[in-house]
């Protein structure tokens, strides 16, 4: 009972705090995860554009293939040949769905074929002076830049062969934009894509007036010009001020880098709710729990009353026949195991009947009171002192072996006889002693000692009378 009572109130205390503990693995799992599913996400992105640009450069390789270096002249020598040619390569750019247009150019950067501007020379762009100055290179993918349209979007250019020219197709920003609304990364993550400059080409969710605009970060820009093909790492935006774990990936070749960025509030947020259920489960255990405690004090308080009395005399708060009877066993199973003997007092209150006879009833009781408390503190802690009945008391005293007198009947006698007692002033007691000795009963031991008080009771009270009898075991 007790034990059930303590293992339920620890349980109660201990298990929720525990469970939280236990809990926080989980937002570490989830941060491993996250980690993970950013890091894949901007693999997936880089993947798509490097598909999309190689399927873009077979139309490039396609276009020169049907085009003679020699025709990249400004102005035309032919037109109709001129025309055939435009018209050609502009067929072939609509089956990329994103461009916005097609050029060519000499070897000098001017243009030669375009919708756009025929002769302009793009010897200032980058697009046009990075690849024609290296030789080596046969593909270039510029940054984004403002075109003549005032159209922002970056230029995919293959050359043709031996530095002769280049053909330029321009990709518009919706074809990054299209890749980053393709992924799912929670109600508060980001999809960006930004160029070497640091521009934005595409994000999601989208920010009105930022496309364009320079948004780097330092870590960012360590990152691009580390060695490094992709990091992750925990950052707060400083476009919106989200905390939120990014993986940065560069794609090889291409002037671009992918950032994706799950919000710590989006993996974390089940952590929270655990959090705050936790807490609520504690208090809500706590108080389980010291309720049960208090009950079962309050039990424990209940149980020691009950037992106490059951043991004491209501009135003089002394101990009950009851227990007077539990200490005389006792004492018997001690003396006969140890060899030794006990003493037993009766002591009788004299004509006590007169008392109450002539001070009423509850003057009596106020004596039994009164000598209660008296005989109390005249006996050690060792003795037992009950209520025998009436006004008859017993003491129980342990000792080793029979003395020819009782020391205490006899200090209680003359104390009783001294006491200025309320109302009442003077009463006197009488006592009768006896000793166990080998084959007692409780019942012939009483007996031996109420025989000594009746002796008292005969030869004119206020007296102490030891049994007749006299014990063997001495
Ligand atoms: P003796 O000296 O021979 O013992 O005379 P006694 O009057 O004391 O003895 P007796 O047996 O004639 O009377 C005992 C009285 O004690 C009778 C009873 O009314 C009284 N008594 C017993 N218990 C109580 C009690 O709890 N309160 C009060 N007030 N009186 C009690
Ligand atoms: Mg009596
Ligand atoms: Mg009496």
């Amino acid at each position: 009972m007790k034990k059930t009572y303590l293992l339920i109130t620890l349980s109660l205390l201990f298990s929720p705090p525990l469970s939280l503990v236990f809990s926080y693995t989980i937002p570490i799992l989830k941060k491993k995860i996250a980690e993970e599913h950013t890091t894949l996400t901007s693999l997936l992105i880089s993947e798509w554009i490097k598909g999309a640009f190689n399927a873009s450069d077979y139309i490039l390789r396609d276009i020169i293939d049907h085009v003679p270096a020699s025709a990249l002249t400004y102005p035309a020598t032919d037109p109709i040949e001129h025309a055939r040619i435009s018209e050609l390569i502009d067929k072939k750019r609509q089956t990329l769905p994103y461009s916005n247009g097609v050029g060519l150019n000499d070897d000098k950067c001017i243009m030669t074929h375009t919708p756009s501007i025929i002769g302009f020379d793009a010897s200032e762009r980058e697009w046009c002076y990075v690849p024609m100055q290296n030789p080596e290179l046969d593909t270039y993918v510029s940054n984004m830049f403002m075109s003549n349209i005032g159209e922002m979007m970056v230029i995919q250019v293959r050359k043709f062969p031996d530095n002769k020219g280049l053909i330029g197709l321009g990709v518009n920003l919706n074809f990054f934009s299209q890749w980053v609304k393709k992924v799912n990364i929670g109600q508060h993550g980001v999809v960006a894509i930004i160029d070497n400059d640091f521009k934005l080409l595409a994000r999601q969710p989208e920010i009105t007036d930022t496309l364009g605009e320079k948004s780097g970060a330092p870590i960012i820009e360590k990152f691009m010009i580390s060695e490094r093909e992709n990091q992750s790492f925990s950052y707060i935006s400083p476009l919106d001020n989200k905390q939120r774990l990014y993986s940065i990936r560069k794609i090889d070749n291409l002037p671009f880098v992918i950032i994706v960025g799950e919000a710590h509030s989006d993996w974390l947020s089940s952590w929270y709710k655990q959090l705050a259920i936790s807490i609520l489960l504690t208090c809500l255990f706590w108080i389980m729990g010291w309720l049960i405690l208090r009950h079962y004090i309050h039990i424990i308080e209940q149980k020691k009353e009950l037992e106490k009395a059951s043991i004491t005399d209501q009135l003089t708060g002394l101990y009950n026949r009851h227990k007077l009877n539990k200490t005389l066993q006792k004492e018997f199973h001690r003396a006969q195991r140890m060899q030794e003997t006990f003493e037993v007092i009766l002591m009788d209150i004299d004509n006590f009947k007169r008392i109450n006879d002539t001070y009423g009833h509850n003057v009596g009781d106020k004596v039994l009171e009164e000598l209660a408390l008296l005989m109390k503190q005249s006996i050690r802690l060792s003795d037992t002192l009950g209520r025998w009945g009436g006004e008859e008391f017993l003491i129980i005293i342990p000792i080793k072996t029979f003395k020819a007198q009782s020391t205490i009947a006899d200090k209680l006698r003359i104390k009783i006889e001294q006491y200025d007692f309320t109302t009442v002033k003077n009463i006197t007691a009488s006592f009768g002693v006896a000793y166990y000795k080998e084959g007692d009963s409780i019942k012939s031991l009483i007996k031996r000692a109420d025989d000594a008080l009746y002796q008292v009771k005969q030869n004119g009270r206020n007296q102490v009378a030891f049994e007749d009898v006299r014990p063997s075991l001495i």
